[in-house]
């Protein structure tokens, strides 16, 4: 089946291309995604593939029948672009001042409408369902868009066996794959606190209540909380970034807004984040006069990739690129990924596909949200047949 793949990916290949280049070229931020949702609507109305758009905002959700019974296997890319002015200095470059496709979700685009192209020539043969599940608003946490693609039934009728998705990964070399159980993305949350103190003048701070001082003491208290209220074999990042407060030199500052963010990587770190927060900012403010007020806001939760799902996916990276270039134990990322609520609701598999040329070192390979990020080309083909494959042999495996 390998070589029947490659040989439709390589027949495929300048159309991937010419897809990439459109949606590069045309970025639309989280919820406004109306031109790369009617793009994509019109491919796949060219290869007469059933879909439903305006699935959770513009998102699409396409048919793949099988010629033969047999499980659902959901196939998932992101379709947001980022407000990040573009330097690549591309012949396609955003033609959207201001707006670019800074997270390559251009490319996972691309790579699912050539997987669907290949599909849709096998579906004869195929022995279940395919869906392509193009989702918008991935870049849009708290919510995202996943949540609302699935409030829209895009697991359901039919209903979704298993799912995989990929992110292109400047990290990795081009020809590698990372894909790996368990959790491969952080849960990412917000805070704010509000400390509210009592202003006064400075020469005379025993009459009021310096909120600055207070703020100080319960960022610094903040950290103590992942040195001593988690396991040592769990982690978790605090980070307050903004620090907005006072309003003369020799006034007490009245009140101190803090904004920040929390990722954890477990659920139960997850869960025990925010009791432990409140309880610090709110005693450390108390202890200096002060009162904070906690606002903690859940983000997208740690994306979980099923044991059984790998296992099948790794088989066809394996397949593909050789034992050597499956690469698995990495480090999981500190980044949110809204595909995390689909592995919460059906088993998933989210891989990391290698998209740094080779022989570039790594600290020259501009980072994902960089203005002059573009994933190397000839991971395209990579990321096509790796999405095929694992298509195949989950339809396959998981049909018994
Ligand atoms: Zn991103
Ligand atoms: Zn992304």
């Amino acid at each position: 089946m390998k070589d029947k793949v490659a040989q439709l990916e390589s027949k495929y290949r300048e159309k991937v291309m010419e897809h990439w280049k459109y949606l590069h070229m045309h970025p639309e931020m989280a919820t406004k995604e109306e031109k790369t949702s009617g793009y994509i609507s019109g491919v796949l109305k060219g290869l007469g593939i059933e879909h439903r758009t305006n699935v959770g905002g513009y998102g699409i959700v396409g048919l793949i029948k099988g010629g033969l019974p047999g499980p659902v296997v959901a196939l998932r890319a992101d379709m947001d672009a980022l407000a990040i002015e573009e330097k690549t200095g591309l012949p396609f470059c955003s033609v959207n001042p201001g707006f670019m496709h800074a997270c390559g979700h251009d490319a996972h685009c691309a790579i699912l409408l050539g997987a669907a192209h290949i599909l849709n020539e096998l579906k004869e043969g195929l022995k279940g369902t395919v869906k392509v599940v193009f989702q918008p608003a991935e870049e849009y946490s708290p919510i995202g868009g996943a949540p609302l693609m699935i409030r829209d039934g895009a697991l359901e009728d039919p209903a979704v066996d298993a799912m995989i998705g990929l992110h292109v990964w400047p990290i990795l070399e081009t020809g590698t794959i990372g894909l790996q159980p368990g959790p491969v993305s952080a849960a990412s949350d917000r805070l704010k606190i509000h400390v509210k103190g009592k202003s006064g003048h400075a020469s005379m701070p025993h009459t009021g209540v310096d909120a600055i001082l207070a703020s100080s003491a319960t960022v610094v208290a903040l950290q103590q909380i992942v040195a001593r209220n988690i396991s040592p074999r769990d982690t978790a990042v605090v980070s307050l970034c903004t620090v907005k407060g006072g309003s003369n030199y020799n006034i007490l500052a009245e009140d101190v807004y803090l904004d920040g963010t929390v990722r954890t990587f477990d659920d139960e770190v997850t869960r025990m984040m925010p009791v432990a927060i409140k309880r610090v900012a709110e005693n450390t403010c108390k202890a200096y006069g002060a009162e904070a007020d906690v606002q903690y806001t859940s983000g997208y939760p740690t994306t979980i990739n099923d044991p059984r799902i790998v296992s099948i996916a790794q088989k066809a990276v394996i397949e593909l690129l050789g034992e050597e270039n499956l690469l698995t134990g990495l480090p999981v990322p500190a980044g949110g990924e809204d595909f995390s609520f689909f592995s919460r609701r059906v088993p998933s598999a989210f891989a990391w596909i290698g998209c740094r040329p080779k022989g570039r070192p790594e600290g020259e390979s501009p980072a994902l949200h960089n203005g002059l990020f573009v994933p190397d080309e000839a991971a395209f083909p990579i990321g096509v047949n790796y999405t095929v494959l694992a298509a195949l042999r989950l339809l396959d495996e998981l049909g018994g």
